[in-house]
């Protein structure tokens, strides 16, 4: 949509798909402003189980438009998403990649603080991740402006590497973030929410550090801690979307490797990460309940820690009443499945006797 000027509320990467994205939330550019890609979202063209196609909007189908708004595979799957756009010339986008020092991390950290939960400014979005790559640790910022002017980056340090670009959201997309962050196709990711802490964030990654130290021979991996902030705007913008628990960051660990013979080791070492941040911000009392699913490692609770009781209701009597046979539970093993039915208890138990929840 480029040469109209207008944007809608997409994935920050190329390789990041629509149905995915929207159907698990969906942070965009422009969430600072507008909440999750799925908050713009104005109908759903839905194929149910028992093979009808259904319309879903504030008019028709209300009840399953709201469940949709953090559907995952529970419902049905969606032929076409109508989307709100909104005018967007220009946007201002800057990624660099810094040496690891503590010393950079605790600048960065803390200059990060001033865009989290009390900040009311609407524009700007930052993410900061710490990662390790052929035994090295460095430091990633990105940095985006939604009306395209240019902010002052959250460190002096000389980067070794600067990109910088302002332009349309494809663009930035194209030209700075595919650049910068390349997608593979082995990955696992571990998602909490915390409230805001430096010395948390970088005791952590240091702890991490000394976990996959041991696994710096394996060839083509690389592994982070990301840190993105659920601003006043975002979360204000989110209305109906459960995010309720998340008064502060998403914090997620992504690990990418290349090599099929790695993949036990390096989902275990994910895992392994995960539940140690996840255990380390709860003994310092500053963990929400609020999991993001588009984040989320396969056996985190997302439904259970996510939304309130009452909205978990609701959205079982909408499962109830769309796939009333639980046909998606059955036939469709993908996704983060809603406590119901028997198919669940079996999966739940079987998943947790493989891992006890924290
Ligand atoms: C490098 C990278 C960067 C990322 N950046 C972001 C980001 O900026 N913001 C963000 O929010 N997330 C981001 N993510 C996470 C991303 O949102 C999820 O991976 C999401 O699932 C991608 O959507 P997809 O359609 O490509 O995924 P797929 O793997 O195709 O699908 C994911 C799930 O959704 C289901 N699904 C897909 N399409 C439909 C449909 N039409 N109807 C019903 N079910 C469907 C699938 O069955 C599957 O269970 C990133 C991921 C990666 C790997």
């Amino acid at each position: 949509m480029e040469p109209y000027n207008i944007s809608t509320a997409g994935g920050r990467i190329s390789g990041v798909g629509v149905g995915g994205f929207l159907l698990g939330g969906g942070i965009a550019f422009a969430s600072v402003d507008k909440g999750f890609g799925a908050n713009s979202v104005i109908n759903y063209e839905v194929v149910l189980s028992n093979d009808t196609i259904v319309n879903a909007n504030e008019e028709e189908n209300e009840d399953l438009f709201r469940a949709m708004k953090l559907p995952s595979t529970n419902y049905g799957i969606v032929t076409r998403f109508d989307m709100r756009t909104y005018q967007s010339s220009e946007i201002w986008a800057a990624v660099n990649i810094y040496p690891f020092t503590p010393t950079l991390a605790s600048e960065i950290y803390a200059q990060s603080e001033k865009w989290g939960h009390k900040n009311t400014r609407k524009a700007n979005m930052v993410s900061i991740g710490m990662m390790r790559n052929k035994g090295m640790s460095a430091a990633l910022t990105v940095q985006v402006n939604e009306n395209g002017i240019a902010q002052d980056l959250l460190t002096l340090i000389v980067p070794i590497m600067h990109l910088e670009t302002v332009g349309s959201a494809y663009r930035v997309v194209r030209e700075v973030v595919d650049t910068a962050i390349t997608a593979t196709t082995r990955t696992r990711w571990h998602t909490i929410t915390t409230k805001i802490d430096t010395e948390y964030f970088i005791d952590i990654f240091e702890k991490c550090e000394d976990i996959m130290k041991r696994h710096d021979n394996r060839e083509n991996i690389l592994w982070s801690i990301a840190v993105q902030h659920f601003q006043k705007s975002f979360i204000n913008a989110t209305k109906e979307s459960p995010i309720f628990n998340a008064l502060g960051l998403d914090i997620h660990i992504r690990m990418e490797w290349e090599t099929p013979d790695d993949d036990a080791a390096l989902e275990e070492a994910a895992y392994e990460l995960g539940t140690l941040a996840e255990a380390e911000a709860r003994k310092r009392g500053i963990l929400n309940d609020f999991i993001y699913l588009n984040y989320a490692d396969g056996k985190q609770r997302v439904y259970e820690r996510s939304i309130t009781p009452d909205d978990m209701n609701k959205r079982i009597e909408v499962k109830k009443a769309y796939d009333p046979a639980g046909m998606f539970d059955i036939l469709w093993r993908g996704g983060y499945k809603l406590p119901v039915g028997s198919y669940n208890k079996i999966r739940a138990d079987e998943e947790n006797s493989a891992h006890d929840e924290l």
